[in-house]
């Protein structure tokens, strides 16, 4: 078995079948990102993966050019409350984390995961990194580390909408990097 067939096995054993490669130079990193999280996001400053508890947007570009590799794994569903929703994604971030760990013990050192939503493992957040209580296991959001999603999902022919209704079936995306 070659590595994509492993990795794609890999992906699939946890419940992620529906993922792309995606050169991490073409993902945008930007301030605008961190602006939104800024003004106009609940998390900010309230839990330990969100802004100001990350890297600077600099040290975000840096980070995501120390990679030659990504993959961008979609998941969609409708949520019609909060809860269902952060159900629905500390589900799949508990696959995004089983897969970096089997991928760096697989021999890819630098691994590391992006939730597809700000982390909610725990009940109650402890709103800073040094307080966090699963340091081994949380990760950030691409969006708080300045990725805008909605670019590099499009630029692999992934769909994703602004959403008006909270019905709508949503487009989430979590990401791998390795190398
Ligand atoms: S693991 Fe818990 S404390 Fe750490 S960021 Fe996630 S929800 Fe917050």
């Amino acid at each position: 078995m070659n590595v994509e067939e492993q990795l794609t096995q890999m992906f699939e054993n946890h419940n992620c079948p529906d993922y792309k490669w995606i050169d991490p130079a073409l993902i945008n990193v930007c301030q605008w990102v961190r602006f939104k999280c800024q003004w106009g996001c609940n998390n900010y400053g309230v839990r330990a993966n969100c802004p100001p508890n990350v890297p600077s947007v600099e040290h975000c570009q840096q980070f995501l050019s120390e990679y030659s590799q990504a993959v961008i794994f979609h998941f969609r569903r409708a949520c019609t409350t909060r809860e269902e929703r952060y159900e629905w994604t500390a589900q799949i971030n508990a696959e995004l984390q089983a897969i970096e760990r089997e991928v760096f013990l697989s021999g890819y050192y630098k691994a590391f995961a992006l939730f597809v939503d700000a982390c909610h493992l725990c009940d109650e957040c402890a709103g800073s990194r040094k307080d966090c209580l699963q340091k081994m296991t949380s990760r950030p959001a691409p969006d708080a580390l300045g990725i805008d999603v909605y670019q590099a999902a499009r630029s692999v022919g992934y769909h994703i909408e602004v959403l008006t209704d909270p019905a709508q079936e949503m487009d989430r995306y979590g990401f791998l990097l390795i190398e």
